[in-house]
């Protein structure tokens, strides 16, 4: 099968590999439909986070065909349309007991731990794959996996009525994050970001303020917005230091601030701000089963602006200068790259 493999710190190439065969019999050869491109893949690319090593098949936002199941595989009928939630898990260590699938001691993610979906063809355990709803496409469906990543990051901070929230950074989980947090009935929502482009996006997507720290005073716009005392919840979508701290800095006393950027592994934060003013800092990774499922039926319903924020296609044989070309445009926000 050819697939796209990261053959060297910026560097990828389109190959002939075996396609991959089911070794367990709970297994299921999938054909690849539509699979995004990820920041985290675009920052394993670079070289960045460190969190993918070459040489990888990346790719976990994945929509597929069902066209072979192992021994024991039950109710997915050749032909079945998929979602693949891509962390697998063991189900027997104390976080998978207690529902915290996502915080597996064992888990391994498709496209980081294991090869991943840049490719013809990939093998996944069943108990990973949720039907896609018939209503939608194959590509609005592999939005399920950032959306998850949303939907989960905002069911961790506990939202109150009328709360005011800041996303800093407005890349595809950012603008999702903003996308959920609306549903949740929010409306005093700001945004930040150094691209103008995508700010204007989160207007239109209906953040109330929009704020570039390049030209702007953090800080100094949400004391605006918030009256002075700072917003309620921060969710912090990029994952360095700068907007780590940004995050830190424009919550209230005691406010929540949710971490979901995972990009440099160490940060620099003013850890006596998050000592002195109580702040809450909770870290979200990945997604359950439950934000899955609450993410797929969002695109069914058509609550999740798809058409928005799906602003780029390629096919894999665009790969080996894809990443370049996205690296390039912070205009794009989501690139979906299809297959037959
Ligand atoms: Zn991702
Ligand atoms: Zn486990």
């Amino acid at each position: 099968m050819k697939a796209l493999v990261f053959t060297a710190i910026k560097e990828q190439q389109l190959l002939d590999v075996p396609t991959p065969a089911i070794d367990r019999p709970d297994g299921v050869l999938l054909k690849v439909k539509s699979v995004g491109v990820c920041g985290s893949d675009l920052h394993g690319y670079t070289g960045q986070s460190g969190r993918r090593v070459p040489p990888l098949i990346m790719g976990h936002e994945v929509t597929a065909e069902v066209v072979e199941v192992g021994a024991t595989v039950k109710g997915l009928p050749l032909g079945s349309r998929v979602a693949i939630q891509p962390v697998e898990f063991c189900g027997v260590c104390p976080q998978c007991l207690a529902g915290r699938r996502n915080v597996c001691e064992k888990r391994r993610l498709m496209g980081m731990n294991v090869p991943g979906a840049y490719a013809e063809y990939v093998t996944w355990p069943a108990s990973n794959l949720f039907q896609l709803p018939d209503i939608l496409s194959y590509e609005d469906g592999a939005l399920a996996e950032p959306l998850s990543v949303a939907v989960h990051a905002v069911s961790l901070a506990h939202i109150r009525p009328y709360d005011t929230a800041l996303v800093v950074g407005a890349g595809p989980i950012g603008l999702l994050t903003l996308a959920v947090l609306k549903l949740t009935g929010l409306s005093r929502i700001a945004v930040s970001d150094t691209s103008d482009a995508r700010l204007e996006l989160a207007r239109e997507l209906g953040a109330q303020v929009t704020i570039n720290p390049t030209q702007q005073n953090a800080r100094q716009v949400v004391n605006e917005f918030t009256n002075g005392g700072g917003v309620d919840l921060a969710f912090e979508a990029v994952g360095i230091s700068a907007t780590a701290q940004q995050s830190l800095e424009v919550t209230r006393n005691n406010g929540t601030v949710v971490w979901i950027g995972n990009n440099q592994r160490l940060i620099e934060v003013d850890m006596q701000a998050i000592v002195t003013r109580e702040l809450r800092v909770i870290g979200s990774y990945g997604m359950n089963d439950e934000d899955f499922q609450r993410s797929l039926r969002l695109l069914a319903d058509g609550r999740i602006p798809t058409g928005q924020l799906i602003n780029r296609r390629a096919s894999l044989s665009e790969g080996p200068t894809l990443f370049d070309q996205l690296l390039a445009s912070p205009e794009t926000i989501k690139c979906m790259i299809n297959f037959e």
